[in-house]
């Protein structure tokens, strides 16, 4: 089978350094040492080749023992983690991506300034939970949101945005939003460019392929919304973690496949796909 890869793909900047910093402590204070506070990045094979060398895992601070040092993911996480996890003693390792603590600090300055703040984002995950805990009251809204509902009305609204969504999802969001008799709207563009690259690419080799394989965890919500553009701009996508998870049935009678990957996809992953996939 002929296979096409994205021009930009993998691992972004962000995961890299969250990764980076994980096997460092790792390595300073040791194996069992360090508890990452849910999992580290979304995807499993990475996730698991950490707790092989050594980072344990926890969805509950209140379980962490005080003499362990407590790692914050690349999604970041609210004030009130940090201040609990201070009060319990544990030492603070910070990989919150940098991106994300833009978007935290815009989130924080926009309340200062008077504006109501609303975040586009899935109000359950976890840089969305992270970010809105630093500006009290925050709406969150997405695709269905109800605006007439959630979104009262103030003078003056601050727009900030999920990192992983896409520019379009977003833009849909905002003259949703303009349509309403607001006095002021000051949106700030929270999104990663990384991820924005990533979509660009995707939806570009799309409209060249039989088929598109987006790999990368299940729950990762930049590769999700990859899938989904792929999708939408008319090709058959299959979005699946690993080669394991292949099946003939997925590229029977297709010539050309593309394959891509979300920012939390290494790169092993990938080349592993292309190797079986070129030799079908
Ligand atoms: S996708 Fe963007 S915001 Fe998320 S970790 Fe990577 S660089 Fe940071």
């Amino acid at each position: 089978m002929k296979v096409l890869l994205a021009s930009s793909r993998g691992f972004c900047f962000g995961v890299e350094d969250a990764i980076e910093m994980a096997e460092m402590v790792v390595e300073n204070r040791g194996q069992g040492e360090v508890v990452a506070l849910g999992p580290l990045i979304h995807n499993k094979q990475v996730v698991s080749k950490l707790e092989e060398a050594g980072l344990n895992q926890s969805g509950d601070l209140e379980t962490i023992d005080p003499s362990k040092t407590m790692l914050i993911r690349s999604h970041g996480a609210s004030p009130e983690t940090f201040k609990r996890a201070k009060e319990r003693g544990l030492d603070i390792v910070d990989a919150t991506c940098v991106l994300v603590k833009r978007a935290q600090n815009v989130v924080m300055q926009l309340h200062e300034r008077g504006y109501h703040v609303v975040m586009i984002g899935d109000p359950n995950h976890p840089e969305v939970k992270g970010v809105i805990g630093y500006a009290p009251n925050v709406t969150v809204i997405d695709e269905g949101t109800d605006l007439e509902v959630a979104l009262p009305y103030r003078e003056r609204l601050g727009i900030v945005a999920q990192t992983t969504h896409s520019p379009a999802h977003v833009a849909n969001m905002i003259q949703k939003i303009l349509l309403r008799p607001y006095r002021e709207v000051k949106i700030v563009n929270t999104l990663c460019l990384e991820v924005t690259r990533r979509q660009e690419a995707a939806i570009s080799l799309a409209k060249d392929v039989d088929v598109m394989f987006v790999l990368g965890g299940l729950h990762s919500a930049n590769t999700r919304e990859m899938a989904r553009m792929c999708s939408e701009a008319g090709c058959l996508t299959h979005h699946i973690e690993t080669w394991e998870q292949f099946e003939p049935s997925m590229a029977a009678d297709k010539v050309v496949a593309g394959v891509t990957a979300g920012a939390s996809t290494p790169e092993w992953v990938i080349s592993e796909f292309v190797k079986h996939l070129e030799a079908i």
